[in-house]
């Protein structure tokens, strides 16, 4: 695994703090001069720029300890948010991960025409809703999209976090024999059309139990939760500090071990993530659904290892 870091610092006014006196620019203008010698970036500095950025800096690399041991020194040059950790895992580490957790790279399609955008008469719910906060809870009838949105992808997200696969792709996951989840058929918006696809809508069915937190981390400050309907908006913890330095990296997930007795091929965390409006259950695959997609080179997906606790 590599953890890679993109740094961000600047010299320059911070928006939403008093501007700098015609020192301060100065002074936090010399200091980022010198960092970027430090760094052997001295060329890159000019006057007229403010902000300077280095992305796939490896944690821990010279370049990466060299950068945080300078701004450490002035960190109001390093403003929150302009610096983030992304881990890249290796094929090994992902093909030897028990769970994984799944999703589409891409959010194509746009949401059910009735529910999105048909008007009065017309309109008419694919979820019962909230009152309260909107969230979404039972979907209460089949999907209607514009299902040319999909083009050649094998699996695509819509606006409401559903999935939508390719008839080639509910096909094999059927085939294998794999548990989990239901398939239900996708209807297009309009009039059928020519070489109109026929697709599906992934429905898991299978539920786990909670997530161990710790050591998964929660975010306290963005959690919300509505006492009408009882969902909870789970963020995982994302920002952390070294030292004065404020960063962004996602928490890993965890489960207990226990959890491999209970697993099925697909899975969704009891846990539901985002906003109210738009919370939405994260999905959990098997060793075994990650080995066959990529056997069978399904395109549009990416997965991270779930990690399994004592
Ligand atoms: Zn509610």
């Amino acid at each position: 695994m590599k953890r890679l870091a993109s740094i961000g610092f600047s010299w320059g006014h911070e928006y939403g703090q008093p501007p700098k006196t015609p020192e301060q620019l100065e002074r936090d203008m010399r200091r980022v001069q010198e960092i970027l010698v430090r760094i052997g970036y001295g060329h890159a500095f000019d006057p007229k720029r403010f902000y300077y950025d280095f992305h796939n800096v490896e944690v821990g690399s010279e370049l990466f300890n060299v950068l945080i041991e300078e701004l450490q020194k002035d960190p109001h040059l390093a403003r929150p948010g302009s610096i983030s950790i992304e881990t890249r895992y290796t094929r090994k580490e992902l093909g030897s991960a028990e769970l994984l957790i799944w999703g589409p790279t891409n959010q194509a399609i746009e949401d059910d025409y009735y529910d999105f955008f048909a008007e009065d008469e017309e309109h008419r719910d694919l979820y019962r809703y909230c009152s309260a906060c909107g969230a979404p809870h039972e979907q209460i009838r089949e999907i209607v999209i514009n299902k040319a949105r999909m083009g050649k992808r094998e699996v695509s997200l819509t606006y409401s976090n559903e999935v939508i696969l390719s008839e080639r792709v509910g096909q094999l996951l059927q085939e294998q024999g794999l548990t989990g989840f239901e398939l239900w058929p996708v209807h297009h918006y309009k009039k059928a059309y020519k070489g109109e696809p026929t697709l599906y809508q992934l429905r898991v069915t299978h539920v786990l139990p909670p997530m161990a937190s710790p050591p998964t981390e929660f975010d306290p400050v963005w959690t919300r939760h509505c006492e009408v309907c009882g969902r909870t908006g789970h963020y995982l913890r994302r920002e952390h500090w070294w030292g004065k330095i404020h960063y962004y990296e996602d928490t890993d997930v965890y489960y207990p071990r226990s959890v491999l007795k209970v697993v099925k091929d697909f899975n969704h965390t009891v846990e539901w993530f985002g906003d109210l409006r738009v919370t939405h259950r994260w999905i959990i695959i098997t060793q075994r659904v990650y080995r066959l997609l990529l056997e069978h080179k399904v395109k549009n997906w990416a997965a991270v290892p779930v990690y399994l606790a004592k």
